[in-house]
């Protein structure tokens, strides 16, 4: 059991951090994405302890997070079109797969023989890669099934007592976990959508194809490409329901099941965009930002799940956004925090 410490990001505690994680134990840190939950990559007892800290399952493999390309000769070998991708997008929300070398320990890959790698942008997660020099495997430092936590805050929620540092950042700009692409089979592949979206990708390496699970559940027998992608994750404790349909409509169905929600005796709520709270305003409505703009929903998503959970919500009606740019990576998460739950607004109001 640790007395978990929240400092800020300073010179002193980036040393702190890096003592500790030499020493083998866990530091959350913010990245550009969400919260890192980081150990020392080739460290396989310090690895062991990040997934007994979130609860992860073991077959779930970690990114492993550089401060300089150079590092990969040690790491890795380069697949075609990483180093495109890497002089674009890097430092950056983009994670790619690269055949391992015998330097990352399998629990980091969980056996698979590529390991998922990752430079960041985010000033304070380059600094401690620098100050500690050593590869860092983090996952998101939330416990397993959670949101990811995109605040301080947030993470000390989850992780209080579990590890002995936060460095805390503020909050992360993106909002959602990195774009994970394979490029090691044949045409590249999104296995999980983020900020670096397909048509950026599609700008310099020609055709990308998403991975199918990406915006439903994984079908019975099909493999997951990216292991992930099999358990439930990012659910607030309420059950979430997507609504979709014609803007009118889907304002009028949220506001008809949120009531009917509430006549039952269920505490009740909305997500919509900022341009519908006035029309939604007896619905208690959580704003997910303006519907012109996915990058604000993606950047406010987990804040907003977390909050339904402080604020005890049993069920939860939610607007959809087109899955075009980064509104692919909003549905991905926002499909598996409603297990897929969706309705459609018209349905709805027929049934009345
Ligand atoms: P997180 O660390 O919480 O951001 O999760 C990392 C994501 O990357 C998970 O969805 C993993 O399944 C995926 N991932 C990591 N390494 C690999 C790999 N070698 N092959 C496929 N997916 C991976
Ligand atoms: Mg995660």
């Amino acid at each position: 059991m640790y007395q978990t410490q929240v400092k800020p990001a300073s010179d002193q505690v980036l040393r702190e951090a890096s003592r500790l994680l030499h020493a083998g134990e866990l530091v959350a840190f913010p990245t550009e994405t969400v919260y890192g939950l980081g150990a020392n990559a080739l460290n396989k007892d310090a690895v062991l302890s990040i997934f007994a800290a979130k609860g992860r399952p073991a077959d779930n493999p970690l990114i492993v997070h550089i401060w300089d390309p150079a590092q990969l000769e040690d790491l890795c070998t380069i697949p075609d079109g990483a180093s495109l991708l890497m002089e674009r997008f890097w430092p950056g929300p983009l994670t790619i797969l690269m055949p391992r070398k015998e330097t990352i320990p399998l629990e980091v890959t969980a056996g698979l023989p590529t390991v998922a790698i990752r430079m960041p942008s985010h000033p304070v997660a380059a600094s401690l890669l620098k100050a500690c020099g050593l590869p860092i495997a983090a996952p998101s430092a939330n416990r397993s099934g959670k949101p990811s936590p995109t605040s301080a805050h947030y993470v000390f929620q989850d992780m209080d007592g579990r590890i002995p540092l936060i460095i805390d950042g503020g909050p992360c700009d993106v909002g959602v976990e990195s774009t994970v692409i394979d490029l090691t089979h044949g045409t590249p592949t999104i296995l999980r959508p983020g900020g670096i979206t397909r048509e950026m990708l599609e700008s310099v390496l020609g055709r990308v194809d998403v991975a199918g699970s990406v915006l439903r559940p994984l079908q019975k027998g099909e493999k997951a490409l990216s292991p992930g992608m099999r358990y439930k994750h990012y659910s607030p404790d309420g059950q979430v329901t997507l609504v979709e349909g014609e803007e009118s409509a889907v304002i009028r169905a949220l506001s008809v099941l949120c009531h009917d929600a509430q006549e039952k005796g269920y505490r009740a709520c909305v997500m919509c965009f900022t341009e519908h709270l006035t029309q939604l305003a007896d619905c208690t409505p959580h704003d997910i930002g303006s519907i012109h703009d996915p990058s604000a929903t993606a950047q406010c998503l987990f804040d907003t799940l977390r909050h339904l959970d402080d604020e005890k919500m049993d069920v939860i009606f939610s607007e959809v956004v087109p899955t075009t740019g980064v509104g692919l990576a909003v549905m991905n998460r926002l499909g598996r925090a409603a297990a897929f739950r969706t309705v459609s607004a018209e349905a709805v109001l027929s049934e009345r």
